[in-house]
C-alpha cells in the first residue's frame, strides 16, 4: 500500500477525510521511523501503515488512522506525545499515547505471566475504544507476520493473542477481526492440529464445491421468486472453531453444515421476515435450531434469525438471516456500531458527540454487562469497577491496584508499610518523580527507600489517598516523633546524672515509675524530652535524697568587681590587661561567654566589660560587637589560656537547615553526639514546609572541633546547610 492508496481508501468512505493529515502523518512516520527494520527484514514503516490499511477495512475515521499510523513512534522513535500533540492535535496525541501505555503494559505484565489480566487492564486503561480499535489491528498484522518473528516468541505471542486479543475482539463484537486472531493463533500452538483440520476442511469444501454454489442459487431463486432481493452467499467455517468444537463435543466433522453457514443479506427488517418465511415453506426445518435475534437482540447489539432447513442434496443448511447494517454491526462490532448508528453523522461527528469518548467503552461494558450469563455478569461488572481504579507495576512485575488519583506514596504503602516508611525517592517507567506524583494506568513505579529513614514525613498524611497509607504514615509518625523526644529526654536526664555523678540506671527509673506517673521508661524519656517532667523530678524519683544542683558558674567575687569598675576611668581608651581566658586558672575570673553563639578556643576574641557581672568573651567577628563600639571603655583584650591536660568545653551555636522529616533531628543529634559535642539547647522553627531551621547549643572543645562537627552535619543527607552562628 502507498500513501496514494491509503489516502483513497479513506476517501472512498469517508469523501470528507482531512486528506492533509493523513498525508502528513504518513510522511511523520516514515521519517521517525527512518531506516529500522522489522523482522521480515521490511521497513519498519510497512507495519504502520498496513496497521492503517486494517482499520480503513473498518471505515473508522481521520484520528483513528492517523494515530494508526504514528501508533509506534512514541516508543520507538524520537517522536515525543508534546510533538505529535503541536503537529497533529490533542486527539491524536491522546490516541497515540494510549497505545503506547498498552505496550508497556503489555512488556510488564508479560514478565509477570499476569496474561489472564490482561484483557481486563486492557479495557480498563484505553480510555478511547479506538485506542483499542488500533491496538486489535496492530497485533492481526503482527500476526500476520508473525513467521519472521524467532520461533522462541512466536508460540508466546500466539497464546496471548488467543488468550486475550481474540477474546477481546469478539466481546466487542468484531467477530471477523476474532476469528482470524484465532485462526493465525491456532495455525502457531498447533500446527498439526491445524494442518489435520485444514485438511480435511479442505476436501470437504471441494467435495462439496458444487453443492455449495447450487445452495447459493437455489436460495437465491426462490427468494427473487418471492420478490425478495437478497444477497445470498456460503461462508466457509474457519478450522479453530471447527477444532474447539471438536473438542468440546468430542465430534468429528462429515457434514457440509459443520464446514458451510449461509447468509441472507437483505435492505430491510421486513424483508428478513419475509425471506424466512420463503425458506421455511421451501425446505424443511430441523426443530430446535430457530432462533430470533431481530426481535430480542443479543446482550452485545447482535441481531440476526439463525434456522437450519435440510435443503438441497438432503444436505442440513445454516442460515442467518439479517440487514447488511446488522450484517456490519455483526462482523466489525463496536467499529460498526459507533459510526454507524442510524440517524448519526460521519464518524468523527459520531466521536464528538461523546465528549468523553470514554462513555463509549462504558456503555459498551454495561450493555455486555447486561448479559443473562452471570459470569460474563461478574466480569463486567468487574470492569466497571476498575474503571476507578489504576494499575501499577513494580519492576517485578507485581500488579498493584490503586484507587484513581492515587501517588507513589500510596503505591509505596500497598507494596509493604516498611517501603512507605523507608521511601525517599520513585522512578516511575524509569524516570526519576516526585513521590508526589499522580500515577496513571500501567506505570511501572520503582521506590527507593533509604535505611536511615524510619519514618515518612508527617506531611504525606495529606498527600496520601488510600487510607491504608494516611493510618501507616500517621502511626509511623507518631512513633517517630515520640522516639525522638524520647532519645532528647534520655540525653538530657544521662547528662543530669553526669553532672550530679550519681549512676542512672534503667533498673533503677523502672522501680521509680509509679512515683512519675509513668508506664513505661520510654514515657518518662519522652515526657522530659517534650518538657512536660524536669530531669530533677526523675532524679528525685529514683534518689530520694537528690538535691538540685545549684549552679552558680560564674559567680563574681566582690574584689574583682571594685577593681574592674575602678579601672574604668582611669583607661578610658582600651583596657589593656591580659586576662586569660579558660585554663584551671579561671576560678578569679567572673566570665562568660557570648550568649548568642559562645565562644571556642581557636577564635580571635575580645572581652567586654560589664560593670557589676563580669566579663562576657565574645569572637571578634560577633556582631554583637557593634553595640559596644560607643563604650571603648569596656573592651578588654584577652586570651585563650588553655590547660591540654584537662579537656574543657566552650560554648557554640550553629544554624542547620534541615529536611522536614521525622528522624533528621535524631540524624542530627546522633552525629554531634558521636563526634563528642554536647547539645546544651535545641530549638527548631520551621521555616518551609520542607524545611525546619535547628538552633543549636553546643559545647565542644575548640575550633578546630567545631569544625569537624560542622563537617560531619554537612555530609549528612537530610541536612541542607550549617552554619556557625556569632552572637
Ligand atoms: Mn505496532
Amino acid at each position: 500500500m502507498r500513501q496514494y492508496d491509503l489516502v483513497e481508501k479513506v476517501r472512498s468512505y469517508n469523501p470528507d477525510t482531512n486528506e492533509d493529515l493523513l498525508n502528513r502523518a504518513y510522511v511523520y512516520a516514515m521519517k521517525a521511523h527512518g531506516a529500522q527494520t522489522r523482522a521480515s527484514g521490511d521497513p519498519y514503516f510497512s507495519h504502520p501503515l498496513e496497521v492503517a490499511a486494517i482499520l480503513t477495512g473498518l471505515k473508522l475515521d481521520d484520528a483513528t488512522i492517523v494515530a494508526a499510523l504514528l501508533h509506534d513512534t512514541i516508543e520507538d522513535t524520537e517522536a515525543t506525545r508534546a510533538e505529535i500533540d503541536q503537529v497533529f492535535g490533542h486527539e491524536i496525541g491522546a490516541l497515540v499515547e494510549g497505545l503506547t501505555k498498552l505496550k508497556r503494559l503489555e512488556l510488564v505484565s508479560r514478565e509477570a505471566k499476569q496474561a489472564e489480566n490482561l484483557r481486563k487492564l486492557l479495557l480498563a486503561i484505553a480510555d478511547d475504544v479506538r485506542v483499542l480499535l488500533i491496538k486489535l489491528a496492530d497485533r492481526l498484522h503482527n500476526m500476520r507476520t508473525l513467521e519472521f518473528v524467532p520461533a522462541a516468541s512466536r508460540r508466546r505471542i500466539a497464546e496471548e493473542t488467543l488468550d486475550i486479543y481474540a477474546p477481546l475482539a469478539g466481546r466487542m463484537g468484531m467477530q471477523e477481526m476474532r476469528e482470524e486472531l484465532e485462526d493465525l493463533s491456532f495455525r502457531t500452538i498447533d500446527p498439526e492440529a491445524y494442518g489435520v483440520v485444514k485438511q480435511r476442511l479442505d476436501a470437504l469444501a471441494e467435495k462439496n464445491r458444487n453443492l455449495i454454489s447450487e445452495i447459493e442459487s437455489q436460495l437465491q431463486k426462490n427468494l427473487q421468486k418471492n420478490g425478495v432481493v437478497a444477497h445470498v452467499y456460503g461462508r466457509r467455517k474457519k478450522p479453530f472453531s471447527i477444532w474447539t468444537k471438536m473438542e468440546r463435543k468430542s465430534v468429528g466433522f462429515e457434514q457440509l453444515s459443520d464446514i458451510f453457514g449461509f447468509r441472507i443479506v437483505l435492505d430491510s427488517v421486513e424483508a428478513c421476515y419475509r425471506a424466512l418465511g420463503v425458506v421455511h415453506t421451501t425446505w424443511p426445518v430441523v426443530p430446535g435450531r430457530f432462533k430470533d435475534y431481530i426481535s430480542t437482540p443479543k446482550q452485545n447489539d447482535y441481531r440476526s434469525i439463525h434456522t437450519t432447513v435440510i435443503g438441497p442434496g438432503n444436505q442440513r443448511v445454516e442460515l442467518q438471516i439479517r440487514t447488511e447494517e446488522m450484517d456490519r454491526i455483526a462482523e466489525f462490532g463496536i467499529a460498526a456500531h459507533a459510526f454507524y448508528k442510524d440517524g448519526i453523522g460521519s464518524p468523527t461527528e459520531m466521536l464528538n458527540r461523546e465528549s468523553n469518548a470514554f462513555a463509549w467503552l462504558r456503555h459498551t461494558i454495561g450493555m455486555l454487562s447486561e448479559s443473562a450469563n452471570p459470569e460474563e455478569f461478574l466480569e463486567h461488572t468487574k470492569l466497571e469497577l476498575f474503571h476507578d481504579q489504576v494499575f501499577c507495576f513494580t519492576p517485578r512485575g507485581k500488579l498493584i491496584a490503586l484507587p484513581r488519583h492515587a501517588n507513589v506514596i500510596d503505591f509505596a504503602y500497598a507494596v509493604h508499610t516498611d517501603v512507605g516508611n523507608s521511601a525517599v525517592g520513585c522512578k516511575i517507567n524509569g524516570k526519576f518523580a516526585p513521590l508526589s506524583s499522580e500515577l496513571t494506568n500501567g506505570d511501572e513505579v520503582e521506590v527507593l527507600t533509604s535505611d536511615a529513614q524510619s519514618a515518612p514525613p508527617s506531611a504525606w498524611e495529606s498527600l496520601a489517598v488510600t487510607g491504608r497509607a494516611r493510618a501507616a504514615i500517621r502511626r509511623a509518625t507518631r512513633t517517630a516523633v515520640r522516639d525522638q523526644y524520647a532519645g532528647l529526654g534520655r540525653r538530657i536526664i544521662e547528662r543530669l546524672f553526669a553532672r550530679a555523678k550519681i549512676e542512672y540506671a534503667d533498673d533503677k527509673l523502672k522501680g521509680a515509675l509509679p512515683r512519675l506517673a509513668r508506664a513505661s521508661i520510654e514515657d518518662v524519656m519522652a515526657s522530659v524530652g517534650r518538657g512536660e517532667l524536669k530531669a530533677s523530678d526523675v532524679a528525685r524519683a529514683m534518689y530520694p535524697d537528690y538535691k538540685e544542683e545549684r549552679v552558680a558558674r560564674y559567680g563574681l567575687k566582690k574584689g574583682l568587681a571594685d577593681k574592674l569598675k575602678a579601672a574604668q576611668p582611669h583607661h578610658p581608651a582600651r583596657a589593656t590587661a591580659v586576662i586569660p581566658v579558660g585554663g584551671t586558672g579561671r576560678a578569679d575570673l567572673p566570665i562568660k561567654f557570648a550568649p548568642n553563639g559562645g565562644a571556642v578556643p581557636g577564635d580571635r576574641i575580645v572581652g567586654i566589660v560589664t560593670p557589676g557581672e563580669g566579663i562576657t568573651i565574645y569572637p571578634i567577628q560577633a556582631p554583637a560587637l557593634k553595640d559596644f563600639e560607643d563604650e571603648p571603655e569596656r573592651w578588654l583584650d584577652v586570651r585563650w589560656d588553655i590547660d591540654e591536660t584537662t579537656p574543657q568545653r566552650f560554648p557554640a551555636r550553629i544554624r542547620v537547615d534541615n529536611v522536614n522529616e521525622p528522624g533528621s533531628l535524631a540524624q542530627v543529634a546522633t552525629v554531634i553526639a558521636e563526634h563528642d559535642g554536647n547539645i546544651d539547647n535545641i530549638s527548631m522553627s520551621r521555616r518551609s514546609p520542607d524545611f525546619t531551621e535547628l538552633t543549636i547549643d553546643l559545647e565542644v572543645y575548640d575550633l578546630k572541633h567545631l569544625s569537624a562537627i560542622i563537617a560531619q552535619l554537612r555530609a549528612k543527607a537530610v541536612v541542607a546547610r550549617v552554619e556557625r552562628v556569632n552572637g
